[in-house]
């Protein structure tokens, strides 16, 4: 006779259930089970292990993770989808806090924030883990690899703050993985980071569940968003995840009143269409108006996407057009060097305003916040 589902879910023989099971109103039991450590020591894995904020006991011993949509249902010593939540003896624990997988400078234009106080530098961090599953991701070592496969630096959020602070950066990033798996993490961060005077932000893909996103809203000043498609076939295929929590998460983040950009990375023959991106624009101008900035990103090939070609740079020049006649008014192009769509025009008098190569900045026609030829106020954080 087969194995009851808790009998199963008991005996951490269910893993992912898949893209399928996400964010609707199934039970879902999703989880593997803990790996053997690889390059970090147990013992030194304790500090960076916390009680989890977002969670709810259930019966047995297991836990339900509140953060994300895919509400992984844990049994004792099972991990969830993202590979950094687990459930420890009837407790949903993370095993990332202060665990830096990755630290760097970056320019904010990198992000990219392009209304952000222009030519700064952020102090940049990820731990491993992200709740999807993209096929093109650019990160994938990063987010999805659990954490003690890679190297990985004590850095609680006090020392990160003080890294920063040390080097007169005054913006701190959640990014590279997504920052929404460690958000413990980050909202100390970004807690601390606010008795200082440094702004905090994340880069995130989206998917997370409405009480951790405010609790984050309450101490970030600025969000990008990753909407890779309007098609839930596309996040369900290429992305495991789903496009609803994303589109809430777009909308919660402008209604907080938090500065939001938008990435829409374009990939051939997936999400390239017209009908698609006139459907994201139009989405955009009808839920956060006109001028919250929509980048354009330039696929390449990558990780399981290598059967595409680039994105070709006439599709590039198509997405924007179709976007600024729709009536977006900042809309950029991403990993194009040198295209115009990289500066920033006023929709006002229709001049250059913010002259960008790649993340040089050139020429700088913007006072305090307005157009220096036509006196029009351009929204962003610019000083
Ligand atoms: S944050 Fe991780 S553990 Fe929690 S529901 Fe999402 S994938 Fe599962």
């Amino acid at each position: 006779m087969g194995m009851t589902r808790r009998e199963m879910l008991k005996a951490g023989a269910l893993t992912v259930l898949g893209a399928g099971a996400v964010g609707g109103a199934v039970t879902r039991i999703v989880g593997t089970r803990s790996p053997s450590a690889g390059r970090t020591k147990e013992s030194e894995a304790d500090k960076w292990t916390r009680e989890a904020s977002y969670y709810e006991r259930l019966e047995e011993g297991e836990v339900r993770c509140l953060l994300c949509p895919t509400a992984c249902e844990l049994a004792p010593g099972i991990r969830g989808a993202c590979r950094v939540r687990e459930n420890q003896g009837g407790v949903l624990k993370t095993l990332v806090y202060g665990r830096a997988a990755s630290v760097d400078i970056d320019p904010v234009e990198k992000k990219p924030f392009h209304h952000l106080l222009p030519g700064s530098s952020t102090f940049s961090f990820s731990t491993a883990g992200c709740n999807m599953s993209c096929r093109n991701c650019h990160n994938w070592q990063l987010a999805q690899s659990p954490p003690e496969r890679l190297p990985a630096r004590d850095l609680q959020p006090r020392a990160l703050v003080d890294a920063a602070r040390l080097r007169h950066i005054p913006i701190i990033t959640g990014t590279y993985a997504e920052p929404l798996v460690y958000a413990e993490y980050l909202l100390d961060v970004a807690r601390l980071g606010n008795e200082h005077g440094l702004l905090s932000t994340m880069v995130t893909a989206g998917r997370v569940e409405r009480r951790p996103l405010l609790d984050l809203c309450r101490e970030l000043k600025a969000v990008k968003v990753d909407l890779k498609s309007m098609s839930e076939e596309f996040y369900r295929t290429n992305c495991g995840g789903n496009l609803g929590p994303v589109l809430d998460t777009i909308r919660t983040v402008k209604e907080q009143g938090l500065w939001l950009e938008i990435v829409y990375l374009v990939i051939p023959t997936l999400n390239d269409g017209d009908s698609e991106i006139k459907r994201a624009s139009r989405w955009l101008l009808e839920n956060v108006g006109p001028d919250v900035p929509l980048h354009f990103n330039r696929f390449h090939p990558h990780h399981r996407l290598r059967n595409l070609p680039p994105t070709p740079y006439e599709t590039m020049d198509r997405c924007h057009g179709i976007a600024r006649s729709e009536g977006v008014n900042f809309v950029y192009t991403g990993n194009l060097p040198g295209h115009p769509a990289e500066s920033t025009y006023c929709p006002g008098c229709g001049e250059l305003v913010l002259q960008r190569r790649g993340y040089q900045l050139g020429e700088n026609h913007i006072q305090n916040g307005n157009c220096a030829w036509c006196a029009e106020e351009l929204p962003g954080l610019w000083s």
